[in-house]
């Protein structure tokens, strides 16, 4: 089963493409934004100390994430067998970390995927979401300071996974299906999902 760590900046297509590759594959989809913010819909304390950062566009201390996503890839692993990761890790302590803690459990990561598109692109995406879903984080100021934040913290993971040969960079500045057809031939040449080719 696949392990793939989706990456992109805010409105690159992590999440369009990782709910399409989970179903797919069949990998559990483990959205750090999803669980972040199902933990602010709760109420709880620990949501109320999450919601001061995610409402600024700012991260979630490396400790509360790890407090709050680890259980979720923990169960989906043992359930699963597989994940993808959208939205984790997106510090270079949060990658360090994981991969010693994939080392230590056998579910080190297959596959980089980063998603990229132009800037403007990027702001009009999040912007049109906006209208659609009403993300209380999907606001012009707020948006800017993502990009930025990406820009500062999590674009230096993009090099990491370089140096370390599993990474696939897609532009998502073209119609979908031409990006999963790009992905899915990539994670098919690496034995990594089952071909639609029959003469394999
Ligand atoms: P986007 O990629 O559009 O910013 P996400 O739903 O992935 O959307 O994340 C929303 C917010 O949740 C982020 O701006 C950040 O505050 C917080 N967040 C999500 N994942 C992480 C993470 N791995 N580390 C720290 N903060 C995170």
């Amino acid at each position: 089963m696949v392990r793939v760590i989706m990456l992109s900046p805010p409105g690159g297509g992590k999440g369009t493409h990782s709910r399409w590759l989970t179903r797919q594959t069949g990998a559990a989809h483990i959205s750090s934004g999803d669980l972040l913010r199902a933990e602010v819909a709760r109420g709880s304390r620990l949501g109320r100390r999450v919601a001061a950062y995610t409402a600024r566009g700012d991260l979630v201390p490396d400790d509360l994430i790890f407090r709050i996503l680890m259980p979720a890839v923990v169960a989906a692993a043992r359930d699963t067998g597989g994940y993808v990761l959208d939205g984790f890790p997106r510090t270079m302590p949060q990658a360090l970390r994981s991969a010693d803690w994939g080392s230590e459990f056998s579910l080190t990561s297959q596959a980089v995927i980063y998603l990229n598109a132009p800037e403007e692109e990027l702001v009009k995406r999040l912007l049109d979401r906006a209208q659609r879903e009403g993300r209380a984080d999907d606001t012009l100021g707020v948006i800017r300071h993502r990009l930025a934040v990406f820009v500062s913290e999590t674009a230096p993971l993009v090099d990491y996974y370089r140096g370390r040969g599993i990474l696939l960079e897609l532009s998502t500045d073209r119609p979908e299906a031409d990006v999963q057809a790009d992905l899915r031939d990539w994670l098919e040449s690496r034995g990594l999902m089952p071909s639609l080719d029959p003469r394999h």
